[in-house]
């Protein structure tokens, strides 16, 4: 704009800011930065135990929230393989909110876990919760999933980002309780960062779990509009947990669909036992409330077995 006297503004004159100062500090993840994921919606692919991530289709991660018992997770194991889903998912170690809930039944989890992946071949995800257990989960999973309370856990990003790196592991990672997306991408970074000291390609899938606030109805609030962003900002897969963002089994279908439509490159979704109680050897199943019977999550995923990844 010219002002009176021939000159132009000062706001006019100021230099633009440098399209690099936006993701200079998450470099390694952002997918301005990658001149074949620039301008488009494509991921970076690799495979775990043989099962493309990053594909057109959508990859489906599906299982008990917690391994419980033997019986209980081969069961599922068996169930979520049959309807389709790519990787097995159960919780060994558990980071609950109360120290009286069920905590997980740590290396027996881990073992019968593995039992379910020599049975069914499918790769298992499941969770390290802290650093002292990072080789041992390491040494079982196929997938480290780092929760959305240890999302901003530095030390032990470090540390899992080193031991995934090392030993071709893949991670999934969690948005925290209440993330900006910067944070969410810094977090990725620290990860990005082990993998790339080891000249290894970033095998990192990011979660959209929703924020912990909710209006009564869900237990958290979905955010697919934040994936959407999050598949904007960066080329990593990102894929959606309509499970622990609503916390009800009738809502899980049409959440996961949402994510799908704004551009999830897959879900996580909790599966119970079809007729499941919600006590196993008088343990309180976790997350019983927002765990699809098998059948249902069956039909979902023969409703949802036409659907491609947005690339562009
Ligand atoms: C989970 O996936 O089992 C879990 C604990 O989720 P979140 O970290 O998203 O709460
Ligand atoms: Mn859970």
């Amino acid at each position: 704009m010219l002002e009176e006297n021939g000159s132009r503004s000062r706001v006019k004159d100021l230099e633009p800011p440098s399209p690099r100062s936006e993701w200079d500090e998450y470099r390694l993840v952002a997918r301005d930065n990658q001149e074949e994921f620039y301008g488009n919606l494509s991921t970076i692919t690799f495979t775990i135990r043989g099962i493309e991530v990053g594909a057109e289709k959508p990859f489906i991660i599906a299982g008990p929230c917690a391994v419980h018992s033997r019986e209980q997770t081969l069961e599922i194991a068996k169930s979520v393989k049959e309807a389709g889903a790519e990787m097995l998912r159960g919780g060994a170690y558990k980071p609950r909110t109360s120290p009286y809930s069920f905590q997980g039944l740590g290396i027996e989890a881990l073992e019968i876990l593995a039992e379910a992946c020599e049975i069914t071949g499918l790769p298992i995800v499941t969770e390290v919760t802290d650093q002292g257990k990072v080789d041992e989960v390491g040494d079982y999973a196929d997938v480290m999933q780092i929760g959305a309370r240890n999302m901003q856990n530095f030390a032990l990003l470090v540390q899992v980002g080193e031991y995934a790196a090392q030993h071709g592991k893949a991670v999934l990672l969690k948005t925290g309780p209440l993330p900006k997306l910067k944070e969410v991408l810094c977090a990725a970074e620290y990860l990005a960062v082990e993998y790339d000291r080891k000249g290894r390609i970033p095998k990192i899938i990011l979660c959209e779990r929703g924020i912990n606030m909710n209006d009564g109805l869900m237990r958290n609030t979905p955010r697919p509009d934040f994936l959407t962003q999050l598949r904007r900002a960066t080329y990593l897969p990102v894929i959606g947990d309509p499970s622990h963002s609503t916390g009800r089994r009738d809502l899980v279908r049409e959440f996961g669909s949402e994510y799908l439509n704004a551009g999830a490159n897959g879900l996580l979704i909790d599966v119970i036992r079809n007729n499941e109680e919600p006590y196993i050897d008088g343990v309180e199943v976790c997350d019983f409330k927002q765990g699809l019977p098998a059948a249902i999550f069956a039909g979902y995923m023969e409703s949802i077995k036409p659907r491609t990844v947005k690339q562009k």
